[in-house]
Formats: C-alpha cells, sequence, structure tokens
C-alpha cells in the first residue's frame, strides 16, 4: 500500500536514475510529489476547426487520419512517419521524427485529438511531433488545462505529469486535511484532496481557483500558526519581572514632551518588563519618529532596578550617536553609560569590558564588539537592538545570551507593512510609533535630469553659503561589478565636484572601500561642520544624525529601492532649517519615472514601502533572504496579503482555542506546523 512517504519508485516508470533526477527538484516520496505544483498552465481546452488554424498558432484539433502513415528512414538515425490528418473544413500535415513505434498507433480513418504547433503556411499547414490521444480516450493531455512543471535536465513534462497522476490516484486519500472543519467552513475553502487535483489537472479554471486559494490559504495558515504556536511556547518561559514603574519621572527630565506614539511604544515596553515573561517588542517607526527616546525610557527603567541593559547599533558612527544620546538623556539619573566599539585600543576595550562585568557601568552601547566571548555582564535584564535586519539573528541571539533571559527590543526605521511584519519578526509582539514630533518640516523633493546639473550646482552653493551642508549619495557599486555607463562612482563624482564645479567648498567622500575606521573619522568630520559636502555611497542611509544637512542629493536615483531613498530623505531636515531631496536620474522609462515620482508625492513610509514591495517583492525589499521566512510554494507575500490576513485570524481563532494544537482534531495542523518548523532548523528562534 502506498503512503505519503513512499518512494517516488514506487511509481510505475520511476526507477533509480529517474528517481534520482526528480530529487534534484525537491521530489523524493509521493508526499513531496504531489506537493510538486506547477509553475504555470497550459490551455488546452478549446478545439479549433482546421479552416480556421494559421501556421504558428498552438491549437487542439480533433481530426481523423486521411492515409496509411508512411514510415522512412531519410539518413540513418532518422525516421520519419508521416500522414495527413482532415476534418470537415481542411486539412495538416503531421511528421513525427524518430518516433517509428507510432506507426502501429495510427490507423487510417480513426479520429485522434492532437495538439501542437502549427507550422507550414495557411494552405498547407503542418505539425510537427505533435501531442496525441485517440478521440475516445482523450482528455489526458488534449482537451483541457495542462499543468506546466519546473523541470531539471532529463526529466520532461509529460514524465512529472503522468507521475503525479499516479501518485494522487496512489495516495490521494492519505492526503491529511491540515485546515480545522470550522475553518474550511467559515472561509469557504475546499478539501485537501480537491485542491491537489485541480491544482495539477484542473477540471476548469474555476476549479482551478478553488483549489489555488485552499492552498494559499493552508500555506500562511500554517506559517502563522507556526509563529503563532512559537509565540505561546515563548511567554510560557519566565523571567523575573521587573517592578512596574512609571514614565513619568523620566518624561518630566527631558527637553520636550514625547509624543502620544512613543508613549504608547513605552507604556507597551514597561508592561512587558513587568509581566514576568521576557519581553520580545519590535518598535517600528519611520526615520526622526523618535525611536531613541522609547529605547531611553525601557533603559532608564531597567536600570532603576539596578538592572544592565546592552544597546547595539550596526555601525561605529551610529553607536557613538546613540552614545552621546543616551549619555545626556540618563546623566540626571546618575546612570553611566559606556561605549564599546571594535575601533577602541585594546586597553579601552579591557577597561570597558571591566567595567561591565563588575556592574560600575549600566549601559553598554557599542557594534558587534558587544558580541565578542569576552564581554560579560553583571546583570543584563535588557537587550536593545537599532536596525536588527542587518544584524543576523545569530547575532542577535548572542548577546541575548549574556544575561538571564533579557528582554529584547527591536527598533527599525523600515516601514514595512503590519501584516509583513508580524510574519518576518515573526514572534515579535509589535509597537508602531505612527506620528513624528511635532514642528517637522516636509522636506521638498524633486526628480530632475542631468539637463538641471548647472542649477543643482548653483543650488549647493547657495545652501553652502547660507551655512548649510550638503549630502550626496552615489550608488553602491560591488568591487567585482564594473561600472556601468553614466552611473557615478562616489570617488569620481567628489573628484569632478572639487575640480570641474565647486572648488572652493571642502568636499569629502566616503566610499565601500575604506577602512571602517577612516569612514568613521570623515563622517565625524562632516557631522562637526568641518565638510560642506559629503559625497558618499550608502552608507550613511542609516541613522547619522546631522541638523546642519540640508540638501540630499541621490544620483541615480533609479538604482534605489523607494524605502532607501526614504530612508536617505530622512537624513536632511532634522534640523530647523528648510530642507531639500533631489533625486537625479537618466532613465527614461515610464515606469522608473512614475516609481521616482512617489517619492515627490509622499512623505508616508509606509505608503513608500508598499508600493516598493508591489514593485520589488520582498526578497529584494529585504535583501537576499534577509527576513528568514521559510520558501513559499505558492503563497506570494505581495498578491496574497489579503489571504494571509484571513489566514492569520483564523489561526489566531484555532490558536486561542488550542494553544498547543493538543486536540485530536488539530493532529495533522500540527504535524504540518512542526515540519515546517524542523524546516526552519532554527530559524524562527
Ligand atoms: P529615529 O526614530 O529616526 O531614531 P531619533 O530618535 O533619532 O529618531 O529622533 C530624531 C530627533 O527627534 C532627535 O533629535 C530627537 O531628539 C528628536 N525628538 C524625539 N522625540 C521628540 C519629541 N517628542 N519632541 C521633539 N523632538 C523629539
Ligand atoms: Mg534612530
Amino acid at each position: 500500500m502506498a503512503e505519503l512517504n513512499t518512494s517516488v519508485q514506487y511509481i510505475k516508470g520511476i526507477g533509480e536514475k529517474r528517481a534520482k533526477l526528480l530529487s534534484k527538484l525537491g521530489v523524493t516520496d509521493l508526499g513531496s510529489l504531489v506537493g510538486y505544483f506547477p509553475r504555470a498552465y497550459e490551455d488546452r481546452t478549446s478545439f479549433k476547426p482546421i479552416a480556421e488554424c494559421l501556421p504558428d498558432e498552438t491549437v487542439c484539433i480533433r481530426a481523423i487520419i486521411a492515409n496509411e502513415p508512411v514510415l522512412s528512414h531519410v539518413r540513418r538515425g532518422m525516421e520519419l512517419l508521416k500522414f495527413r490528418i482532415v476534418d470537415e473544413g481542411g486539412a495538416v500535415d503531421v511528421t513525427y521524427f524518430n518516433q517509428s513505434y507510432y506507426k502501429t498507433q495510427f490507423h487510417r480513418g480513426e479520429s485522434y485529438v492532437f495538439y501542437g504547433k502549427l507550422g507550414g503556411t495557411a494552405q498547407r499547414l503542418t505539425m510537427i511531433n505533435p501531442l496525441f490521444e485517440a478521440e475516445a480516450s482523450a482528455g489526458r493531455v488534449t482537451g483541457r488545462i495542462m499543468p506546466v512543471y519546473r523541470l531539471s535536465s532529463g526529466i520532461s513534462q509529460k514524465l512529472i505529469a503522468d507521475a503525479v497522476r499516479s501518485g494522487l490516484a496512489a495516495c490521494g486519500d492519505k492526503l491529511p486535511e491540515a485546515l480545522p472543519e470550522s475553518t474550511r467552513e467559515q472561509y469557504q475553502l475546499c478539501h485537501a484532496l480537491y485542491a491537489y487535483e485541480n491544482i495539477h489537472f484542473p477540471a476548469d479554471y474555476s476549479a482551478l481557483d478553488i483549489a489555488r486559494r485552499r492552498l494559499i490559504f493552508e500555506e500562511l495558515f500554517t506559517l502563522t500558526c507556526a509563529l503563532g504556536f512559537l509565540r505561546g511556547r515563548r511567554a510560557k518561559e519566565p523571567c523575573a519581572p521587573l517592578p512596574e514603574v512609571s514614565p513619568q519621572e523620566f518624561y518630566a527630565s527631558l527637553p520636550f514632551s514625547p509624543t502620544a506614539a512613543q508613549q504608547r511604544a513605552v507604556n507597551d515596553a514597561l508592561r512587558d518588563m513587568a509581566s514576568g515573561a521576557p519581553m520580545n517588542r519590535l518598535v517600528q517607526g519611520d526615520v526622526g519618529s523618535g525611536k531613541t527616546l522609547v529605547a531611553a525610557a525601557c533603559i532608564w527603567a531597567c536600570c532603576k532596578c539596578g538592572k544592565q541593559a546592552a544597546f547595539m547599533a550596526p555601525t561605529g558612527i551610529l553607536a557613538e550617536q546613540h552614545f552621546r544620546t543616551l549619555s545626556s538623556l540618563l546623566k540626571p539619573f546618575g546612570m553611566r553609560v559606556l561605549l564599546l566599539t571594535g575601533s577602541m585600543t585594546a586597553k579601552q576595550k579591557r577597561l570597558a569590558r571591566e567595567a561591565l562585568q563588575s556592574g560600575e557601568v549600566d549601559v553598554a552601547v557599542g557594534t558587534h564588539a558587544l558580541l565578542t566571548g569576552d564581554v560579560c555582564f553583571r546583570d543584563l535584564a535588557l537587550v536593545i537592538t537599532d536596525e536588527q535586519h542587518r544584524f543576523g539573528v545569530e547575532q542577535r541571539n548572542t548577546l541575548g545570551q549574556k544575561g538571564e533571559r533579557p528582554h529584547t527590543l527591536v527598533m527599525s526605521a523600515t516601514p514595512i507593512p503590519r501584516t509583513l511584519a508580524l510574519m518576518i519578526y515573526g514572534e515579535l509582539d509589535i509597537s508602531v510609533i505612527d506620528e513624528l514630533p511635532p514642528g517637522r518640516q516636509k522636506v521638498d523633493t524633486f526628480v530632475v535630469d542631468e539637463r538641471y546639473r548647472a542649477r543643482l550646482n548653483a543650488f549647493i552653493r547657495k545652501l553652502v553659503g547660507e551655512g548649510r551642508q550638503v549630502f550626496v549619495v552615489c550608488p553602491m557599486v560591488e568591487e567585482s561589478e564594473s561600472l556601468p555607463e553614466n552611473v557615478k562612482s562616489a570617488e569620481a563624482f567628489a573628484l569632478e565636484l572639487q575640480e570641474k564645479h565647486l572648488p572652493d567648498l571642502r568636499i569629502g567622500c566616503i566610499h565601500g572601500r575604506m577602512k571602517p575606521r577612516d569612514k568613521e573619522d570623515i563622517m565625524l568630520r562632516f557631522s562637526r561642520g568641518e565638510m560642506d559636502v559629503l559625497v558618499s555611497t550608502t552608507v550613511i542611509e542609516v541613522g547619522v544624525d546631522v541638523p546642519n544637512a540640508a540638501l540630499m542629493i541621490v544620483e541615480n536615483a533609479d538604482r534605489f529601492g523607494l524605502s532607501q531613498l526614504h530612508q536617505l530623505r530622512g537624513r536632511v531636515g532634522r534640523g530647523q532649517h528648510k530642507s531639500y531631496c533631489v533625486l537625479v536620474s537618466g532613465a527614461s522609462s515610464e515606469e522608473a519615472r512614475k516609481r521616482l515620482s512617489v517619492m515627490h508625492e509622499t512623505t508616508d513610509g509606509f505608503r513608500i514601502a508598499s508600493e516598493d514591495l508591489r514593485i520589488r517583492g520582498p526578497g529584494d525589499f529585504f535583501g537576499q533572504r534577509q527576513h528568514g521566512l521559510p520558501e513559499m510554494r505558492i503563497a506570494d507575500f505581495c498578491t496574497d496579503m489579503d489571504v494571509l490576513t484571513s489566514a492569520q485570524n483564523a489561526s489566531k481563532a484555532v490558536l486561542d482555542r488550542d494553544p498547543g494544537l493538543s486536540l485530536p482534531e488539530h493532529a495533522p495542523l500540527r504535524a504540518q506546523v512542526e515540519r515546517l518548523l524542523a524546516v526552519q532548523n532554527g530559524q524562527f528562534n
């Protein structure tokens, strides 16, 4: 008897060799075989009278063989089988190459269905190697919607289709029904067997739709169940609760009052930390929304109880900036902050480590340097990471292991649509800071081309004359990549500006091949006002605060993602000066211009992100697989967002009723969830 885990070799026609080829496609047993979904479909549903056919069309024809097939040997190793087929209105000459064994299958006067591409001329149509079926038994490969699979060498469409058909016949009834009955009914989804049969061999297009809908739902439902399941499991691991504190005392020390959104985020976090379970929270807010303040409030609450906190930033410059901000915010409370980055001397590092271990210092702000093995804390209770997606999951865990199940807070300026954030940050709770501090000015944004260059240079000069500073960003070019024509390299462009256009201005440059320490040095000098113009690659994208910068120019702007442009734009308009963003692009395609014009139209990071996501897809959006989500077989995080929402609601309902998925009716679902988590191999944790 065949089971889902029976080897594909069980199927007639699949021996050791083919099984090996199939395994390259991930198909090893009957379960993975029937789960190997088509990548597309071929419409073979409509039959065409020959009189209406034209060369180059791909068609199904129902016709009679008009003469006895003739087999000829053209030369060695080349055999032709030829005959003519006719219907009421026309004729087609059919040729098969090297398939002499068909001779016994075709008989003059009998009816067949042929499917293939027409050649020849309208007067004399031909078909070469068409698919065929005897009319009486047609419907397997003609007259229907046929699946098209992703192939690998040595495997044909027919081989996979036949194998899947046999697989479904052998174990279709064993397919587990992972969707609970009530969920299936509520969302009007078909049964598993119907879905599998029709995703491969749809009876018609509406059956295909029904099947797809169910399978996409199932996939997203399983994923959201897995994430919810993890979240539930995590909540059960207790940790010592921090005493509940009111942030008012901290707020009172600030030169401004926190926005309502900042207060909500702080309250969420303080509540988490007092709950007795480790906090795992994402604070998401647009550039300039004031996330640092939320971090500071949490650190304050934690240190107030005599515990330590660590704050990790992706670059040394950022770490230094956060170090300064946090030091001044926490100073009124006598809390001690130290900095730990890779560019410090061995002695400085040693002193810092000693201070952390003895508990002499309350807060460590740093880069990856915080992660090294010899960094120990006396009592680390809170770990904060800025721009988390730049750190690997492993790095986040490493820092977490330096304390006894510390609370974690992750800050991100990437405005991910909420549904997607839920997926990507899976087991994290989310606070959104959806409000900017009052008095922020809108950064005026323009999209221009080279014709504007002279005026742009004049504009730089004018602003610098007024005492302002200017960022110029060029696209990142990989060292190996030769510079495409018309793409500006930061170095060359800085030189050109300095020598040709703005010889009297102080122009600096940061590029990818510089040592981190040199980059930081230049960045520091720029932020101190020792340079007027800073030309760089995207190293300045994250976080650096230069309130005096009033103009952001992005060269070859079409080579950037919209969210990236939004982040770059966030570098200006941080002070009291009127600020501008100029996107220079020579791209002439309608689409590129339309995309860039979104930047001119809106400053809403969320709208920009969804636009970006729609155009580029999540893979590009987050960088290659950085989001850590499993590969989906059929669902698409972009186009299936609405299904994702339903799936999320459904999984929540199921988990509310049965948090451990231990009810008998949830056994198939649980198995599927466990399989997914096993495949993820700890990625989610
Ligand atoms: P981001 O969310 O991009 O990390 P920051 O935390 O760097 O934003 O804050 C940006 C600027 O806004 C900082 O100069 C900070 O002092 C200021 N800021 C933060 N919160 C407020 C507030 N409630 N009112 C006024 N200014 C604020
Ligand atoms: Mg920040």
